[in-house]
């Protein structure tokens, strides 16, 4: 029986069966490519090639997209191994072309002709099209061998999901594609259980875009997506065709999609923001290292309860949480060490085998490990300056491994109430000058980039046997500089987020962490992108 289009209760034309071995050809990545003009896009579509030979060609994004249809056939005929989908998205359905139905599905044929192996026809364009119009499209695609993807999008919200797909589905396509946009991550839920009931009937592909829809870009083919989209190159915006898409590299190396199955531990970073975050990039190479079937994916976190819907119905295995996460998670959590309970900050929970989240404070450890590589911290005279978050955890921990800790403060009564509450001391800065200390730590965001001032203290303060600078961005920073001017060890920053980045690993697998390519990755990137930024003129944008 003939499927009834529940738009307009018209008999939708018989479905074409899948072109022969197409289902094989196709990976589980596709790179959407779009270009200013016919040379840039196949341009694009070669260096594209180095990742993976499953394309998507935006001709809707061209001026003029008749004018590429030489040089697609030309590109398709040489690369006999790549499988495209030709897209020609009209304006009014979120596309940029500004023909008219008739001309779009004349374009999309073309492009058949030309070698596509699939079209994506927005459903509206399908709704729209006289069924005798439609028929002949598609008996024309079923000619050239061309397989038909009907899309859905929304770009504005996750919503109606099901009444989509059955949109999408009344016509029988050989691809079944809904696309809506994540306000929440609360909405990647909504897509990947779409694409988990919808995809053992039809191949389907389900993505929420924007930030916080990277969660179903990465898992849709693990939920059953016959493939996802990713943008062309290294990650920038630049190449993007969709909101939120994130680069092939990112997917294939960072985020190891061809090897995620239903095994693979689920973690991620939460903060916002958290686009620029270090610690994916830091513990998917630990991940990879140690051989580990785990991930970890940035999570943009409006909402806490957004965050432990995911984790509970994901479910993520832990989750990194910055600030303001850090306090607000603690009454959620089943248990949490006394430690950090007395912090009274959680930077890392896990997921324990009866579904409840325990919580640790592995900052605790990024200060003390890199410390105690160095010195013996039982019995030493520690002045740490700033009173902040992550003061707390360093005057705690310093307190617990037995030195004698001294706090100073922009605002002395903040010092003088951690001092309290820590066992510890607080001190004005005038005592620096006359004071010998085992160690000095700046906790103080003094010396970062952006950041106006350059030193926590006057240079006479610092009066000190090593110093420990927790701001990493730039890796060199004035405080540092100072110090080493004047021969004294120093302890920078990254150190510390590697170490409690490493605490986490341990925390997470039950294994060692790989410190050392932990720190190489972190600090190539940190390098590569404050030569970036030097460029642009703006300071650098990395988080942890
Ligand atoms: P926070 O809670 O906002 O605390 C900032 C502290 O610095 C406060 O005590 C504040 O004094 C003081 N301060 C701010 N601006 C100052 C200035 N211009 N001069 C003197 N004191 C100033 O921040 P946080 O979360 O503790 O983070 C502080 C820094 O540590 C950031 O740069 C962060 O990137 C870095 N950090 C690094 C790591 C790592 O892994 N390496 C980990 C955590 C944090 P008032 O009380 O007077 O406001």
């Amino acid at each position: 029986m003939q499927p009834a289009d529940h738009s307009t209760g018209i008999l939708a034309p018989d479905p074409a069966p899948a072109p022969t071995g197409l289902r094989l050809r196709v990976g589980k990545l596709c790179i959407s490519l779009q270009g200013p003009t016919p040379a840039e896009l196949f341009q694009r579509a070669e260096a594209a090639l180095a990742d993976c030979r499953f394309l998507e060609i935006r001709l809707d994004w061209l001026p003029k997209p008749a004018a590429a249809l030489p040089q697609l056939k030309e590109f398709l005929a040489k690369h006999r191994d790549v499988t495209a989908i030709g897209t020609c998205r009209r304006k009014e359905h979120g596309g940029k072309f500004t023909g008219s139905l008739t001309a779009e599905l004349e374009l999309l044929l073309k492009a058949a002709e030309c070698g596509c192996h699939i079209v994506d026809l927005e459903v509206e364009s399908a709704e729209e099209a006289k069924p005798a119009q439609l028929a002949r499209f598609r008996a024309s695609l079923k000619a050239a061998g061309t397989a038909l993807l009907v899309s859905f999008h929304d770009f504005a919200r996750t919503k109606g999901l099901e009444q989509a797909a059955d949109r999408v589905e009344a016509f029988q396509p050989e691809f079944v594609k809904v696309a809506s946009t994540a306000r929440t991550l609360a909405d990647n839920l909504a897509v990947l259980n779409l694409i988990e009931t919808r995809s053992l009937n039809a191949q389907v592909v389900g993505i929420a875009m924007g930030e916080e829809g990277l969660v179903s870009r990465v898992l849709g083919p693990r939920a059953g997506a016959a493939f996802t989209f990713a943008s062309v190159g290294e990650g920038s915006e630049e190449g993007a065709t969709a909101p939120g898409q994130v680069s092939a590299r990112a997917m294939l190396d960072m985020y190891r999609l061809e090897q995620i199955d239903q095994a693979t531990r689920i973690f991620g970073v939460a903060g916002n923001p958290i686009a620029h975050s270090l610690s994916p990039l830091m513990h998917n190479t630990a991940f990879r290292r140690e051989i580990v079937n785990a991930v970890m994916l940035p999570l943009r976190v409006r909402m806490l309860d957004d965050l432990l819907r995911l984790v509970r119905e994901l479910p993520l295995a832990g989750v990194a949480v910055t600030m303001p996460l850090k306090q607000e998670v603690l009454p959620h959590l089943a248990n949490m060490d006394q430690l950090t309970a007395r912090i009274g900050a959680c930077n890392t929970l896990r997921t324990g085998a009866d579904g409840k989240l325990y919580g640790f404070n592995t900052d605790v450890a990024g200060v003390i490990r890199p410390l105690q590589k160095r010195m013996k911290i039982e019995g030493a005279r520690i002045v740490v300056l700033g009173a902040g978050g992550a003061a707390r955890a360093a005057v705690f921990g310093l307190v617990e491994h037995g030195a004698e800790v001294f706090i100073v403060n922009r605002t002395h009564e903040t010092a003088v109430a951690l001092a309290r509450k820590a066992k510890a001391k607080s001190l004005k800065e005038e005592v620096l000058v006359k004071t010998r200390f085992d160690a000095l730590i700046n906790t103080t965001p003094c010396g970062m980039a952006g950041v106006k001032q350059a030193l926590p203290i006057k240079e006479s303060g610092l009066n000190a046997g090593l110093v420990f600078d927790m701001v990493y961005n730039p890796l060199e920073t004035p405080l540092i500089k100072l110090a080493r001017s004047r021969g004294i060890p120093v302890i920078g920053g990254l150190e510390m987020f590697v170490q409690q980045g490493a605490r986490q690993f341990e925390i997470w697998t039950g294994k060692p962490a790989p410190e050392a390519e932990m720190m190489r990755v972190v600090e190539m990137a940190l390098r590569r992108s404050g030569a970036a930024s030097q460029r642009a003129g703006e300071p650098a944008s990395l988080q942890r």
